[in-house]
Order: C-alpha cells, then sequence, then structure tokens
C-alpha cells in the first residue's frame, strides 16, 4: 500500500509565508477577511494599520476585491478594481507606526510576473474611523538595490 502524500498541516497565511513557522492563514488575515465578508460587516477588523496593511496584502494574494475596496478609504478608494495576473509571494513589513488615528506601514512586497520575481517597496498611510482601519494611498520608493 502506498503512502497518501504529506498534506500541508495548514495554508500559511500569504502575508507571512516568508517566515520560518507561519501562522495558518485562518488564524491570520482569514479572521479580518471574514469579518468583511462579501459586503456584510460581522464587526471583527484589523485591529491596527499594520494588521491591516498586512491583510490587503493577503487579500491581494487571494484575489479578495471587496475586502481590498472595503478597505480602501472612499475619498481615495478606485471606484472598482481588477486585479492584474500577478502571484504574489511575499511581504516583508518594514516600519510600522500608528499616531492617534493615522498609521503608515513601509513595507516591500514581493511578486511574480511572468516568472520574473520583482518587487514593490512602498509607504502606505492608514486612518481609523469609528474603530476602522483604511488605506488612504502609498508611495512608491525607489529601489536602492
Ligand atoms: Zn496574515
Amino acid at each position: 500500500m502506498s503512502r497518501a502524500p504529506a498534506l500541508p498541516r495548514y495554508l500559511p497565511c500569504p502575508c507571512r509565508s516568508e517566515e520560518a513557522d507561519p501562522p495558518a492563514y485562518t488564524a491570520c488575515c482569514q479572521i479580518w477577511h471574514n469579518g468583511l465578508a462579501a459586503g456584510v460587516d460581522a464587526g471583527k477588523h484589523a485591529p491596527t494599520a499594520e494588521a491591516l496593511m498586512r491583510s490587503r496584502y493577503s487579500a491581494y494574494s487571494v484575489g479578495l476585491i471587496h475586502y481590498l475596496l472595503a478597505t480602501w478609504y472612499p475619498e481615495t478608494a478606485p471606484g472598482e478594481l481588477e486585479l492584474s495576473p500577478i502571484k504574489w509571494t511575499g511581504l516583508e513589513v518594514l516600519h510600522a507606526e500608528e499616531t492617534g488615528d493615522a498609521g503608515v506601514v513601509e513595507f516591500i512586497a514581493r511578486f511574480k510576473v511572468n516568472g520574473r520575481a520583482q518587487k514593490m517597496h512602498e509607504i502606505s498611510r492608514f486612518v481609523r474611523q469609528a474603530g476602522r482601519w483604511y488605506y488612504i494611498d502609498g508611495q512608491m520608493m525607489p529601489d536602492e538595490k
């Protein structure tokens, strides 16, 4: 009798996929994704600007357009969003800080386009309103390497 191939214990969360022992998606960003599933506000929101940024990265990774739009500050959000065929391969948060209801997160997101590894270095701005964090916009940083 042949052995069944070992299944992964869990799906690692995309936002921590580069870490040695990443948490499961179900124990990380999926909590926040489910909290805003398809127009339903279940009252569970990413508690920090960094958590929101991570959950948005994971939403890009798993293709949750409604979550991206629901966490985008209404005044800067696009009316609709189409995801390009990018394979996201990792996220590194370089710096995150909050001052009152304002948050800033600097990160590097890695991805592949047509098999070519690329990265995006961005400083994103966030704001908290009525207990929810929203993405405002981001400034791309030139690649220093
Ligand atoms: Zn996550």
